[in-house]
């Protein structure tokens, strides 16, 4: 038998196409790029997700800015191909069914990486079941571990059922995915014949797994109560006895920690950005964290003007995202009219969806995030005084906003509606406010293209990497951001945006105000050059550095193939 050398990639959402609604956010996103780029790259990977035929949600904002869901159904069958095998998963002392879905990604030479969608829609299954692989992240805790159970014991019975036997490494895109480890356990149990988890077993589960963990803060990790583990994966009771595991410090009784569980089974584990890594050291103090910062995907994220632009002066970016620095040679003018060009759309876009009409000569800040408080959407208008005063000073001021609350989340619903109500307010004050609904890949890609300075506003250090300002960048869009995830790497300040920083204690507020006042409302009216300058760094700098080719080539060395 030939060396194993292909990498399964599990990942509870994966951002596949526009039509196809089986992500939420940043984390379907990065695993779709990474996908996308590893095609590009011809890379032994596959890579396994659930269906979620009913997708996330639709978002609705009602008059008043209230953000109704609604079910995202799509069209399973034009997508995706059915495949033959079916495998069963035990939950709860039933036998549940499991069949697979094809979706093909395909790189710049034509390699395939075939993406499995996992569905237990299966007439088999109790109608409770058949439910089970319908929606992303809605239901209880139960329906959860549920589905990462799917996800995870069905995801390797799988591939194990499609031949896969040469699998290599198995990849946890987040805890979400660590299930997988479970069944990796007993397979090594069944091989050596043992009946319990011992520390030859263990080596060699951990030999194979490769954890990459995405959030900085203790409450955005996965955990299950202990009586809800017991009654969903009572059967296995080896590995129910080893609560060294996946025990974690921060349970406050026992449970099962699945960021703990990642942790414990996986020989390499990294943070999605440096100060990301740092974080997670001081929260897992036991391991060692390594650090590859995330990036996006080039061919996915650069507006059409801008492709035309890089096929006629980088040649093969598609293939080598390194190329992207010899865009330092594209002069200015060819530069602002991809980017008019580009504007250009998004304001049509915006006048479809809203009847809005933004004006083409007015600096456009665009801001787009999941509404959660942590990521202030609403620090720019902490102080509407002194907004007032510097869209006066630009000659009127446009913003863009956009993002989903989590259904469960009636803060993040408070706080779209606390800007939309806003709208009026501010249209007094020379600044046109448009919130989009909805956000999606496609919004994300418009937006991240069409404005003119992309805005992010995190309270420090909770923002694990983001990656919209990536995709900004590479569309020569500089951002003014928080250093927090990413940009601490990417800012190099007037050369590729601007950092907010709070240097003199006034506060986040003050220093974004200032920098807009004194730097990017004047350099955009009155030196363009330089700001065309600050663009064309944004590409080569960054949009050359933060793409999924440069991670995955980390990826490769450092937790892959060492
Ligand atoms: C890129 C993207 C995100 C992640 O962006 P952040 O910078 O991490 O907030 C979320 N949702 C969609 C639809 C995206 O395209």
């Amino acid at each position: 038998m030939s060396k194993p050398t292909r990498i399964a990639y599990f990942s509870m959402e994966i951002a596949l196409e526009p039509e196809i609604p089986t992500y939420a956010g940043g984390l379907g996103i990065l695993a779709g790029d990474t996908l996308r780029s590893a095609a590009d790259m011809r890379l032994p990977m596959c890579a396994v997700t659930l269906i979620h035929r009913k997708g996330y949600f639709r978002q609705r904002l009602d008059e008043s800015g209230w953000q109704f869901e609604e079910e995202d159904p799509w069209d399973i069958a034009k997508s995706v191909k059915e495949l033959s095998p079916r495998v069963t998963v035990r939950i709860d002392g039933r036998d549940v069914h499991i069949r697979c879905w094809l979706y093909e990604i395909k790189g710049v030479s034509g390699e395939v990486i075939p993406v499995h969608l996992l569905d237990t829609d299966l007439e088999e299954n109790s109608e409770w079941d058949r439910r089970l692989t319908d929606r992303l992240y809605l239901g209880d805790h139960y329906m959860r571990l549920c589905q990462e159970v799917v996800l995870g014991q069905g995801g390797v019975r799988m591939l194990k059922a499609l031949g896969h036997r040469n699998l290599a490494r198995f990849h946890m895109n987040e805890g979400h995915a660590a299930c997988l480890g479970i069944e990796l356990l007993y397979e090594e149990m069944e091989a050596l014949g043992r009946e319990e988890i011992d520390e030859e077993i263990l080596h060699n589960v951990r030999a194979k797994c490769v954890f990459t963990t995405h959030t900085p803060v203790p409450a955005g990790h996965d955990q299950f109560g202990m009586e809800l583990v017991r009654q969903v994966l009572g059967h296995y009771s080896a590995f129910l006895k080893r609560k060294d595991l996946f025990q974690s410090q921060h349970c406050e009784s026992e449970c099962l920690n699945m960021t703990s569980l990642a942790l414990h089974l996986s020989h390499y584990v990294n943070g999605v950005a440096k100060r990301h890594a740092e974080v997670s050291r001081l929260m897992f103090a036991h391991y060692s964290i390594d650090a590859i910062t995330n990036g996006v995907h080039p061919g996915t994220w650069v507006s059409p003007p801008f492709k035309v632009l890089f096929e006629r002066f980088v040649p093969d970016w598609r293939k080598d995202s390194f190329n992207l620095r010899s865009i330092l040679r594209i002069p200015d003018d060819q530069i602002w009219l991809a980017h008019q060009s580009a504007k250009d759309t998004l304001l049509n876009f915006i006048t479809e969806q809203t009847g809005v009409q933004l004006s083409h000569d007015k600096i456009t800040l665009g801001f787009a995030r999941r509404a959660a408080a942590y990521k202030r959407p609403g620090l720019l208008f902490a102080n509407r005084e002194r907004l007032a005063v510097i869209a006066k000073q630009a000659g009127g001021l446009q913003l863009v906003y956009a993002g989903k609350a989590h259904p469960g989340d009636d803060q993040g619903k408070f706080l779209i509606q606390d800007i939309i109500r806003l709208k009026d307010d501010l249209a007094a004050q020379g600044i046109t406010l448009v919130y989009l609904p909805d956000y999606d890949m496609r919004i994300a890609q418009l937006m991240t293209s069409g404005v003119d300075v992309w805005l992010n506003t995190p309270e420090a250090p909770m923002e694990a990497s983001g990656t919209s300002g990536m995709k900004a960048a590479l569309n020569g869009v500089p951002s003014l951001s928080v250093l927090d995830g990413w940009w601490i790497e990417g800012c190099i300040e007037g050369l590729t945006g601007w950092a907010v920083e709070d240097s003199t204690g006034a506060g986040d507020e003050r220093a974004l105000y200032d920098k807009l006042q004194k730097e990017i409302v004047p350099m955009y009216r009155d030196d363009r050059s330089k700001f065309i300058g600050i663009m064309r760094h944004s590409i080569a700098l960054n949009g050359s550095f933060f793409n999924t080719q440069r991670m995955l080539l980390q990826y490769l060395a450092r937790a892959y193939f060492p």
